[in-house]
């Protein structure tokens, strides 16, 4: 026996195919359309660059829908904390809620990019500042997916820059010319960068290191560096000079490694390579 599709749906998927294309999924049953399924980005008139987040929709039909409420499913959200995500969901049973017995995959799609356009910005922090990402901050996505406040990425590749010029005039002329050439770099994970750095410059600070208070020592921090000290190792003292082990010097050490190529050595503040991101 042939199992009929409630008119309703059928003109809810018409109408779906007309509005997004190709842009969703349906999955059926025998012919009988059970889920919809679809990826929504903020609206950002197809502005890809400007996409800082997305979640995949899903609507999975009841056999009585529209009489009853669809179950509704939030997949892979990007750049979305949880927080976020049970904001849509909330919006969404409101929705739900008040429109039982009418087709509303199409509204869902429009409150959650409604949603996606409201807070298109990746949520959590900037890793070079630490601030928030606010409304009003300029930042910038990587090909890798990392985001940093632009004005932030532009001061870390000058000082990166910084930090390869002088390693490079720390070495022998004839070892200045096999160095490994200068990279911009993923303060996060590494991959190769390629950005105008007097472009990013122009970017404004972070929003909210303008309104923080100007830096205080206070006494809190004045015992976290005492504490900090005090758990710092001995200082080692000097061996006989019988020892067959050469002496440690901390201080110096830095500078008495045989060079090993750039990148190779652990940068300060930078995650040595292989340890957990
Ligand atoms: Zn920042
Ligand atoms: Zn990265």
């Amino acid at each position: 026996m042939a199992t009929s599709v409630d008119a309703r749906i059928n003109d809810e998927l018409q109408a779906l195919q007309a509005i997004l294309i190709n842009g969703y999924a349906v999955k059926d049953e025998n012919g009988v359309p059970r889920a919809i399924e679809t990826l929504i980005h903020p609206s950002t008139a197809d502005k890809k660059e400007e996409q800082f987040v997305c979640v995949t929709l899903e609507v999975i039909l009841t056999p009585d829908y529209p009489e009853s409420s669809p179950e509704v499913i939030l997949r892979n959200p990007r750049g979305l904390d949880d927080k976020l995500v049970n904001e849509i969901h909330k919006k969404i049973k409101e929705k739900l809620d008040r429109h039982v017995g009418n087709p509303i995959v199409f509204e869902l799609i429009e409150i959650v990019r409604g949603f996606l356009t409201e807070c298109n910005l990746p949520s959590g922090q900037c890793v070079i500042c630490l601030h928030d990402f606010v409304n009003g901050d300029v930042f910038t996505k990587t090909p890798c997916y990392h985001h940093f406040h632009s004005h932030c990425l532009s001061k870390h590749l000058i000082n990166s820059k910084k930090y390869y010029d002088e390693e490079l005039e720390k070495l022998p002329n004839w070892q200045r010319s096999e160095a490994i050439p200068y990279k911009q770099t993923c303060p996060v994970c590494r991959c190769e960068l390629k950005f105008d750095v007097s472009t990013l410059e122009q970017a404004p600070p972070p929003v909210d290191s303008i309104n923080a208070p100007p830096f205080r020592l206070t006494d809190e921090l004045r015992e976290a560096k005492a504490s900090s000290s005090a758990v710092k190792p001995p200082k080692v003292e000097p061996r006989p000079s019988t020892s067959v082990e050469p002496a440690p010097e901390p201080e110096r050490q830095q500078c008495r490694v045989p060079y090993r190529g750039f990148n190779r050595r652990a940068k300060p503040g930078r995650r040595e390579r292989g340890a957990p991101r």
